[in-house]
């Protein structure tokens, strides 16, 4: 089996040089262990961030959706589907007897749709897929008329955003980082969308696509580009704080500008949120999830990339914006 070692702490935009690829014998299974063949492995993001606070030598951080070739539990007899945090490697032995609510082994629902990709339980029906709907629904409360803006809009988390605020009767209004992106937005059916690189400014930009302002702002990238966001939002309107990718980079947390004054006269209420508190309802939520991808409510792309030896690239080009859709890699 092979995994890669996070060799190095990220100074910038990780490298392919922070990551180590060892290969190694899979160990003998104990009792209540099982081995697991992963099928599509997930880069995301907060592996970027999170990393920060872990030691180097670990393997490198990251949920899979794998089938298990080897069972010492009759809960999990070879052949299940089942989704794990055991990191970036091609073979993980997990102990089914571990029951840490945060690292849970999942078996695949039982009624997942034989026609839907099992990449799908990494993205739409995963954990970015219980993002875009908790976080939107619990935080932002969308109603009937109100507008709804996301960042980040064509990537994982806020292509299912948009689509979930046009099922609830908003305006739906995104940003993106590419005309083709920005096309695909229109055709998932958000009303209004732009290149928030070629704008002329951000400003005028929101001005134009929101014209009666902003109701819920979910916001995956953070920093200056949310200061001006804030400026656009009405009268007790709601902010979901989800990611903040534009800063992910940085060595030190950023200095202003400060948008309390803002938040105060427009009495904005404004969340943080990491998507794990909604755990014990996500069975509920993938369930929501799939039944919108049938009924042709909510659509997807995956941006797949081949090869287990291509992880560190996959998730360096997503971080740089090479996707369209969740960033997986297809073993
Ligand atoms: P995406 O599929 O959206 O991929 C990341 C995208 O971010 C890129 O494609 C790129 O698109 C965009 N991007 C990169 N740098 C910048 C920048 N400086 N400014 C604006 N956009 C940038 O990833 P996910 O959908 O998985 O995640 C989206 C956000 O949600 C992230 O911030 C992530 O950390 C957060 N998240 C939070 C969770 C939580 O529990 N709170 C859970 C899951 C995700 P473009 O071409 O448009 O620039």
């Amino acid at each position: 089996s092979k995994r890669f070692i996070f060799a190095r702490q990220f100074d910038g935009p990780p490298k392919e040089s922070d990551f180590q690829l060892v290969e190694e014998e899979t160990p003998e299974l104990k009792d209540g262990e099982i081995l697991v063949e992963s099928l599509f492995n997930s880069v995301d993001p907060y592996m970027r961030p999170y990393t920060r606070q872990l030691p180097t030598g670990i393997t490198m951080i990251g949920e899979g959706c794998g089938r298990v070739i080897e069972s010492k539990s009759s809960d999990f007899p070879v052949g299940t589907v089942v989704m794990h945090r055991y990191g970036w490697c091609t073979h993980a032995v997990l102990d089914t007897k571990n029951k840490d609510p945060q690292n849970i082994i999942r078996k695949a629902p039982a009624d997942y749709p034989k026609d839907l990709p099992l990449s799908l339980l990494l993205g739409a029906v995963g954990m970015p897929g219980m993002t875009a709907y908790y976080g939107l629904m619990k935080l932002c409360e969308p109603k009937e008329g109100e507008t709804v803006f996301v960042n980040g809009a064509a990537g994982a988390v806020g292509s299912l955003v948009g689509q979930i605020a046009k099922i609830k009767g908003c305006r739906a209004v995104g940003s993106a980082g590419t005309d083709a992106k920005v096309a695909w937005l229109k055709e998932l059916g958000f009303d209004a969308a732009f290149n928030y690189k070629t704008v002329s400014s951000l400003d005028a930009a929101l001005k134009e696509a929101a014209p009666n302002g902003i109701d819920c702002y979910f916001d995956n990238v953070g920093a200056d580009f949310s200061s001006t966001v804030l400026n656009h939002m009405n009268l007790f309107g709601r902010v979901s704080i989800c990611g903040s990718i534009s800063t992910y980079n940085d060595n030190e947390p950023a200095k202003g500008p400060y948008p309390f004054v803002t938040i105060l006269f427009k009495q904005l209420t404004v969340t943080g949120f990491i998507v794990t508190r909604w755990i014990k309802e996500w069975p509920k939520g993938m369930e929501q999830m799939v039944q919108w991808i049938k009924e042709g409510k909510l659509k997807y792309r995956e941006h797949v990339t081949e090869g287990f030896e291509n992880m560190p690239k996959a998730f360096i080009g997503m971080l740089v914006g090479e996707n369209t859709g969740k960033a997986v890699v297809k073993l």
